[in-house]
């Protein structure tokens, strides 16, 4: 299965839906952290291009929906990072290491951060 089927299946999504108007990218509160704006990482996505898989920009990605709910063409970029993080993380590698976690951290951060960060 080639990198648009499978975030396509994780996701839900239809990303040739996109037109790239850009709109996501201009509401994103994150963008200033990413290698890739939103918008681009479709682009990657459906041209199969699996470096978008080592890019920063799902990982930074705040899960806010502000780009889905800005889309005209109602394409939830959240579940496309959501869906790139997995393929990640199916490759079983831990980007945190439990043991360094500060212990007064409140239990859901750890949890969440968990979910997010390890293989
Ligand atoms: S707002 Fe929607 S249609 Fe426009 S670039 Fe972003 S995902 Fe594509
Ligand atoms: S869900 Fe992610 S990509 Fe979309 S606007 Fe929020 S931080 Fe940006």
């Amino acid at each position: 299965m080639d990198l648009l089927a499978k975030v396509e299946e994780l996701s839900g999504e239809n990303l040739y839906a996109c037109y790239q108007c850009g709109k996501c990218s201009a509401g994103c509160p994150m963008v200033d952290q990413m290698d890739l704006l939103p918008n681009q990482v479709i682009l990657y996505v459906i041209r199969n291009d699996e470096s978008v898989v080592e890019a920063k920009t799902p990982w930074i990605c705040a899960q806010c929906y502000q780009c889905g709910t800005r889309c005209p063409r109602n394409v939830d970029i959240t579940k496309i990072m959501e869906a790139l993080r997995l393929i990640k993380l199916r490759k079983n590698i831990d980007y945190l290491k439990i043991g360094k976690v500060k212990k007064n951290l409140p239990q859901i951060a750890v949890v969440s951060a968990t979910r997010k960060y390890t293989g």
